[in-house]
């Protein structure tokens, strides 16, 4: 081959580096994290049926931690850390939106400290995991999948248990505490998915990968056939506060993807303006779901 084309296919690949180079630059660099509301709300409307009437939660556990851990530079003020499961309900079935968790991966987060656990509340929760026709879980941590894993009935639960590839991974490999390590056989009896940033879960339902927290961290689109939208967005954030005044954690025993995080409170934050009417909720905000539940949003029950 002649030296001469040789080194004029060199250059031209060089300049169709460069211009692809210049393109990336122009655009700026992707945020860590996005999502499309639009998207989310046409995903949600993909699976044909009646959309859900309601949604239920209930508190089965407190933590008992100061602000400033939930939202960075909060002050140090008494704050209830709620421990929550959700129920979605439709006209035929439920689905359940969270596990709960029993007595022994409570006491894991207490550290040491004994720390509110209402059985009542936590057999109700434990009841309606029976009951629901669904169940998935906005991320991999006890507080929200010890119920489907750390569970005498786990093996019933599980094929009617939405996992994400990602969450049994991180199950499997680096579970948050021994008890809701998943061991391969158990592994294969969930329903495992894998799906890039949105998932079709149901009538008027729909996943939002959502990184940052977790690896596996994911939020819930819900739309009722009244019109009503919800967003439960799992442990994004601890307290709303993180949403409005666009702050991370601020709690060392946690380790999180920071722009991932950030990049999603702004998103957050941006949706009181773009959709004013969307209910976003989070999994811990005792605060927020006081509020909800005197304004009829959430009911504070089971079904
Ligand atoms: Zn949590």
């Amino acid at each position: 081959m002649p030296q001469r084309f040789i080194f004029c296919a060199l250059v031209l690949l060089g300049l169709a580096g460069l211009q692809g180079a210049t393109a990336i630059s122009a655009q700026g660099a992707a945020p860590a994290w996005t999502a499309s509301l639009e998207d989310i709300r046409r995903t949600a409307s993909l699976i044909p049926g009646r959309r859900p009437l309601r949604i239920n939660f209930l508190k089965f556990a407190e933590s008992r931690r100061t602000k400033n851990f939930s939202v960075k530079d909060a002050p140090a003020t008494p704050s209830i850390q709620a421990r929550t499961a959700f129920q979605v309900v439709y006209p035929d079935a439920s689905v359940m939106v969270d596990a709960g968790m029993d007595l022994t991966v409570h006491r894991f987060f207490g550290r040491g400290v004994e720390e509110p656990y209402f059985p009542d509340a936590a057999k109700q929760v434990e009841q309606a995991v029976g009951k629901a026709r669904l169940i998935v879980v906005t991320h991999e941590h006890g507080d929200h999948v010890a119920g489907v894993i750390h569970s005498a009935a786990a093996g019933q639960l599980a094929p009617k248990t939405i996992l994400t590839r990602t969450q049994v991974q991180a199950l499997m490999t680096s579970p948050q505490m021994p008890e809701i390590r998943l061991t391969e056989d158990l592994a294969r009896r969930f329903i495992v998915i894998d799906y890039d940033m949105y998932y079709p879960l149901a009538p008027g339902m729909a996943l939002i990968k959502a990184a940052g927290h977790t690896p596996g961290s994911q939020m819930v689109y819900v739309a009722l056939e009244s019109g009503r939208e919800y967003l439960l967005i799992g442990d994004a954030t601890w307290h709303m506060d993180g949403v409005r005044l666009m702050k991370g954690k601020d709690a060392p025993w946690i380790t999180e993807d920071q722009p991932a995080v950030l990049a999603q409170l702004t998103w957050l934050n941006g949706l009181s303006r773009t959709a004013p009417n969307l209910v976003v909720v989070a999994s811990h905000d005792e605060e927020q779901q006081v509020e909800l539940v005197q304004k009829g949003i959430l009911a504070s029950r089971l079904e």
